[in-house]
């Protein structure tokens, strides 16, 4: 079989298979990471005939996406802030939606010393994502913390490949075993609800659940820990960053505001929603 053959016959099982929002380039991955050929290379080559061991390789990761299984895992990889990020099922896959999170924090410490944004802590850090990027983008050291120690590991490896140096690592249950007292506390906690789970596509399934369970019926469970825990570990003047759903940000900014977080803000994302609620703490 050809690359393109390969590709026309993969197109197609994946509308088939529901798959129908990137076929062609699920197909162009699935074929790069496997024959090294980027695309312009695989158009030149379109008539190249795939030897069987690509072929047997490409058909066993053709049916991992068959199954549903999210791009960024079948690759291992996904690009956040312009960086690569390892992912694998260990770990949540870095949304879009998150870069607002990160650009919200980028331009409150514009504004402010580094004695009074320091020292930063990412909550749930999964992959590391939000941690690497800001310690990459303020060359300052981040402590990404998570109670999954597996989650931890993924963690690590991305500081270690994408900063070129270890980042502070905590295994804890958001703060209960924390001492220490922050400038900034920056979290996208588990905060869907069950109703929301069931209702998102069937690749979501396949990512850790305790990564997303908001651990009640609004979702909320973990926030309201965390809000209520960040007012012990902000130093003040301190700031509180949360990634919410858009339906959560009015009760969330109310939450901060009656633990005595003043100036509270909700930012929306790309697509005009909702997105993130952040707050000062004033004692
Ligand atoms: N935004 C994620 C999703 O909808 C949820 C992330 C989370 O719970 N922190 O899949």
């Amino acid at each position: 079989m050809t690359i393109d053959g390969w590709k026309r016959e993969t197109v197609a099982l994946l509308c088939e298979a529901g798959l129908a929002s990137s076929p062609s380039l699920d197909a162009r991955l699935l074929l790069e990471m496997v024959t090294g050929l980027d695309q312009a290379s695989q158009l030149v080559h379109y008539q190249r005939v795939l030897t069987p061991a690509e072929l047997a390789l490409l058909t066993q990761l053709r049916s991992k996406r068959l199954d549903h299984q999210p791009m960024a895992y079948i690759l291992g990889i996904k690009e956040f802030w312009g960086r690569t990020f390892a992912v694998d099922h260990r770990v949540l896959i870095p949304r879009a939606d998150t870069e607002t999170l990160v650009e919200t924090v980028l331009s409150y410490v514009r504004t402010k010393r580094s004695e009074e944004f320091l020292p930063i802590i990412d909550l749930c850090t999964g992959s590391g994502a939000i941690g690497i990027t800001l310690a990459a983008e303020l060359g300052v050291e981040v402590t990404l913390s998570d109670k999954s120690g597996d989650a931890l590991a993924v963690a690590d490896g991305n500081a270690r490949s994408i900063l070129s140096r270890p980042l502070p690592l905590i295994e804890d249950d958001l703060l209960y075993n924390c001492t220490a007292k922050y400038g900034i506390i920056v979290s996208n906690p588990p905060y869907l609800t069950p109703a929301w789970i069931e209702a998102v596509s069937r690749e979501v399934g396949w990512e850790p659940r305790m990564a997303l369970d908001g651990q009640s019926d609004d979702g909320l469970a973990l926030i309201r820990v965390l809000i209520e825990q960040s007012t012990a570990h902000l130093k003040d003047g301190g700031a509180l960053f949360l990634e919410c759903d858009r339906r959560q940000a009015e009760e969330i900014a109310r939450l901060m505001r009656s633990a005595s977080f003043g100036e509270v803000q909700v930012v929306r994302d790309l697509a005009g929603l909702e997105r993130v609620v952040w707050g000062i703490l004033h004692e």
